[in-house]
């Protein structure tokens, strides 16, 4: 069992995206409102007085879209200044990033990964619920200058989508061939509108992997990150393709995060709301930040129990209520 060090921290649960297995058409969200947002003294707080005193020091910023939070540049500089951060990354979807990516590099940034689920602006748009003029270019502009500005590593997440975008798996793929960029291919996780897909809703990413070796070869990297990416590389090419396998392979068990969601809920598993704490309300109530340690410190011991695998049992596990967007991916 991996330490629990890596914390996901949702700025914020609106997005200017709606990808369709994320935020599905139809589906209205209740969005939070500003007052129930955690702020950023708030945030700050939590991460110094709690967090970090139980050894969290890996931090990764998401959302919704982080980019969308009043103020994010001035949360990655207090975050990346702590000194016990060792870590710190951000996931957006690209589409702001060519006029922030400087300031964020600036402010301390320097992981950062950006989701791109086609190299096809139509198949883009589909995905991500555009009707209007394409944004498949912005955010295309958005990774050059990430690249540009010097972030490393810079990560593209594709969510792999039956009949969508799986055709596209080999050009993608080959994005890693000339450029040290990571392609990370995710198996798309029932959560929030699990029906989406009927029965074929994923794409294990063994067959993605023999697709790929096929055409160009495919050698296991050796270089293990952070997270549960499977690494493998194609020989000679300078970036490296990782797969996200939480579908066909359980990886409860190197599990090494929790999340914390933009109004303050502390969430142990992804797919099993069982130990889930409000830190926000608590904090606001003046309970003393020694005993919201407490309270975490109890939820780690706790945390080897809560995983995937309950998530189909017990009162309040197997609850896909909420989206992606919404408990912060
Ligand atoms: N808006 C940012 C973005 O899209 O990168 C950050 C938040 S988003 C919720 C974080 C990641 O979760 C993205 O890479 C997205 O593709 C992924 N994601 C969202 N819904 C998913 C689902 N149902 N299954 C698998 N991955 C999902
Ligand atoms: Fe927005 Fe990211 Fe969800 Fe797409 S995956 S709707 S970009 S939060």
């Amino acid at each position: 069992m991996n330490a629990v060090d890596y914390l996901r921290i949702s700025l914020i649960d609106r997005c200017n995206f709606r990808c369709l297995y994320c935020m599905p058409e139809g589906s209205e969200l209740d969005y939070i409102l500003q007052q129930q947002l955690l702020t950023h003294s708030e945030l700050l707080t939590l991460l110094r007085e709690v967090f970090v005193p139980v050894g969290f020091t890996k931090f990764r910023l998401t959302g919704g879209e982080p980019l969308l939070r009043p103020g994010v540049v001035d949360l990655v500089r207090a975050i990346a200044s702590m000194p016990e951060t060792r870590d710190l990354s951000m996931t957006t979807n690209g589409f702001l990033l060519a006029g922030m990516a400087q300031n964020l590099y600036d402010a301390g940034l320097r992981r950062i990964n950006i989701s791109l689920d086609s190299l096809e602006p139509e198949t883009f748009d589909k995905i991500i619920g555009n009707r209007g003029r394409s944004r498949w270019t912005e955010v295309w502009h958005g990774i050059q200058a990430a690249y540009q500005v010097g972030f490393n590593p810079l990560k593209l997440n594709v969510v792999v989508i039956p009949g969508i975008n799986d055709n596209e798996i080999l050009d993608l793929a080959a994005l890693t061939i000339n450029r040290n960029w990571h392609v990370r291919f995710i198996e798309f996780m029932p959560i929030g509108n699990g029906d989406l897909f009927g029965n074929k809703g994923w794409i294990a990413s063994e067959e993605l992997r023999q697709q790929i070796s096929e055409k160009y070869g495919l050698i296991e990297s050796g270089v293990r990150g952070n997270g549960p990416a499977d690494v493998f590389q194609i020989p000679g090419a300078k970036g490296t393709l990782g797969f996200i396998s939480q579908m066909s392979e359980c990886f409860c068990d190197r599990c090494n995060r929790m999340r914390l969601s933009a109004d303050g809920w502390l969430r142990p598993c992804l797919l099993n709301e069982t130990g889930q704490i409000d830190l926000k309300t608590a904090l606001r109530e003046g309970v003393p930040t020694r005993e919201l340690r407490d309270r975490v410190q109890q939820i780690l011991e706790i945390k080897p129990e809560i995983n995937f695998k309950q998530r189909d049992s017990g009162t309040n596990a197997g609850n896909y209520t909420r989206t992606m967007s919404q408990i912060g991916g």
